[in-house]
């Protein structure tokens, strides 16, 4: 099938199903569609991603449509360049359809506090995609395009890819360029990958890894090469279970689906040690401090000046920026910006952010610790399955804890992936996360495809393209 015939049916699908999901912000047929048709006048048959289509989350600066981060304080804002990683993947060859919606500033666990309206499951649509990148999610899980964009900052890569069904992987800090992707919490952000499986992750990982420029925190490291690791053979890789983790809060199902997953990678040939974690019961109470601190910082530079959003009738210069502020900012974005500053103010910073600061120390060095006993540590991603849309969106504790797995490889820097391992009674997919070493993402990559490949989920999404087999 030719590029131009595959991108116009692709975005038939997302235009479609869009339109009940709400998990694309923008669809950029015109973009796309002159893009597929300059690859296929241009003679480069060598790219990678050549014609693949691939949704893009919109905290992730690209100069052909908007970055609105999910807020209106961006409303249609256009940045003038591309973010590295996708400059790279359109290097390769890939075409970008559109950007995904997300909630606010990348804060939040369901795709509720989006400025553009909540995203729906395609497994049930009355239940939350998880968050914040439950549109890039979504576009995977309901088969409209095999790859994605979404960006960590506590799990908002492997939470909804646990919840979606599908693939997500953080990597290590530093491994992916964060140029061009909006800040919300500097140290902890990355660029993750969604993808239907580890191989199609693996290949986007590929283009889009590595040291830039533009990033003085990307590392000088090379770029092994994934997808020739991900067919090796597990047998002997020591997967660390941190039992203490599998108590209080974890969903029965969840945990069943888990354990069984435990003995599925001991039936591959991994081998199962236990690994204590004895200080990432702190890693919620620690993420919260940091993220909200440096987000109040990052957040700053939204003030009706620089870019989108100005509000009317604020002759005076401060009283503008507290109305655009006030108006621009959901009230999500507003509990965290006033958390951090409060945590950063004098008399409390001591008590608040350079305690935090300590226990993170002390969170990267319980996971050098169970790193020289395993190559890897399996845990659930996320406490629950998908709940439902409505059931946490008044209780912020409640909905923060959804990141009771997945925020303490931000603290680490460590890279972590969920893959797919069971369903629910209801029918509802169940992930598994494993944590890895810093640049281990092909040891993770190599492990989920595995699993992938000998486990699949046994079922498919409710609501999701089955009649087109995407390229
Ligand atoms: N759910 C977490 C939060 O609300 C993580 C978000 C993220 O990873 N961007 O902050």
């Amino acid at each position: 099938m030719s590029i131009a015939t595959n991108i116009k049916k692709t975005l038939d699908n997302a235009e479609k199903l869009n339109e009940t999901l709400n998990c694309f912000l923008t669809i950029e047929r015109e973009y796309a569609t002159r893009r597929a048709a300059e690859l296929e006048n241009s003679a480069n048959e060598n790219q990678s991603l050549r014609g693949v289509a691939i949704a893009v989350k919109d905290n992730i600066c690209t100069h052909f449509s908007q970055t609105s981060c999910g807020s209106r304080i961006l409303g249609n804002y256009q940045p003038q360049y591309n973010a590295t990683a996708v400059e790279k993947l359109v290097d390769a060859g890939a075409i970008i359809i559109g950007k995904t919606n997300m909630d606010e500033f990348a804060m939040g666990s369901s795709n509720e506090n989006s400025a553009f309206g909540t995203v729906k499951n395609p497994w049930d649509t009355t239940r939350v995609p998880g968050g914040s990148s439950g549109g890039s999610a979504v576009a995977v899980a309901s088969n409209v395009v095999r790859v994605s964009l979404g960006s960590e900052t506590g799990g908002s890569v492997r939470q909804p890819a646990s919840f979606c069904g599908i693939v997500g992987l953080k990597p290590t800090y530093g491994r992916i360029s964060r140029y061009g992707l909006v800040a919300f919490a500097s140290s902890l952000d990355q660029i993750g990958i969604f993808g239907q499986t580890a191989k199609d992750v693996a290949e986007v990982l590929q283009v889009i890894a590595g040291r830039d420029k533009h990033d003085a925190t990307t590392a000088e490291m090379e770029v092994p090469n994934y997808v020739a690791e991900l067919e090796k053979e597990i047998k002997g890789k020591k997967i660390g279970v941190p039992r203490a983790l599998f108590g209080e809060g974890l969903d029965e199902e969840v945990r069943n689906s888990v354990e069984q997953a435990i003995d599925n990678y001991r039936s591959l040939g991994a081998e199962i040690v236990d690994v204590e974690l004895p200080n990432s019961k702190y890693s919620i109470a620690v993420y919260y401090i940091l993220a909200t601190a440096e987000a109040s910082s990052n957040l700053a530079r939204f003030d009706g000046v620089r870019y989108g959003f100005r509000a009317e009738n604020a002759p005076e210069l401060r009283e503008m920026y507290m109305k655009t502020r006030s108006i621009g900012f959901g009230a999500e974005v507003k509990r965290r910006i006033m958390l951090g500053t409060y945590v950063l103010s004098s008399g409390y910073y001591e008590a608040y952010y350079a305690k935090a600061q300590k226990v993170r120390t002390l969170l990267k060095q319980d996971f050098l610790n169970a790193f020289e006993k395993c190559d890897v540590i399996i845990t659930p991603t996320a406490p629950t399955v998908a709940f439902k849309i409505g059931e946490k969106s008044d209780d912020p504790l409640a909905m923060y804890l959804s990141d009771i797995y997945t925020a303490s490889a931000n603290l680490a820097g460590i890279p972590g992936i969920s893959v797919p391992c069971g369903l629910s009674a209801e029918g509802l997919p169940i992930g598994l996360q494993l944590a890895g070493k810093n640049w281990s993402e092909d040891v993770l990559l190599n492990l989920a495809n595995v699993y992938g490949n000998e486990f699949p989920l046994k079922a498919k999404p409710k609501l999701a393209i089955t009649d087109y087999k995407i390229v």
